[in-house]
């Protein structure tokens, strides 16, 4: 994806497009799998921990990424797969794997709806399945 295409993008989400915006779009966008800020930092050798933590802080906050809770210890980060528009509803289920630590997307799922007490207003649902992924499942047999 160009770059103008990432600007429209983050204005379209109300977001001015600062280059520390574009290269962390970019870097999730080229992830293939949900990543932490150490992955990020990785990946983003230009930038330090505290400016990707601000830019991700506010992706959470104008519905550009989801962040969500693994088991791993650590906050994992995605771009929202809804094409337009974004809410819980578009929220997949993910499966992470115990042995690698690889966290998988498992697109086209849908997180049940639990009905909530009046007036309780839900922002995040985790949904991840833990166990070993088919990558490891496969080491195992053969080993
Ligand atoms: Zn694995
Ligand atoms: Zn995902």
């Amino acid at each position: 994806m160009n770059t103008i295409e990432i600007e429209n993008i983050l204005a379209g989400k109300g977001l001015r497009p600062t280059a520390n915006r574009i290269s962390v779009w970019r870097a999730l966008s080229q992830a293939t799998s949900p990543v932490n800020i150490a992955d990020l930092e990785d990946m983003l050798v230009t930038m330090d921990k505290a400016s990707i933590f601000r830019v991700l802080t506010l992706f959470v906050k104008n519905d550009v990424v989801h962040s969500f809770e693994d088991g791993s210890g650590t906050t994992k980060y995605e771009l929202c797969h809804g094409r337009d528009h974004h809410s819980i509803d578009d929220m997949h289920a993910h499966f992470h794997c115990e042995i690698c630590g690889e966290t998988t997307c498992i697109d086209g799922t849908t997180i049940p709806r639990i009905a909530l007490p009046e007036g309780f207003v839900p922002k995040g649902v985790n949904y991840t399945i833990k166990g070993i992924c088919n990558k490891c499942a496969k080491m195992l047999k053969e080993s």
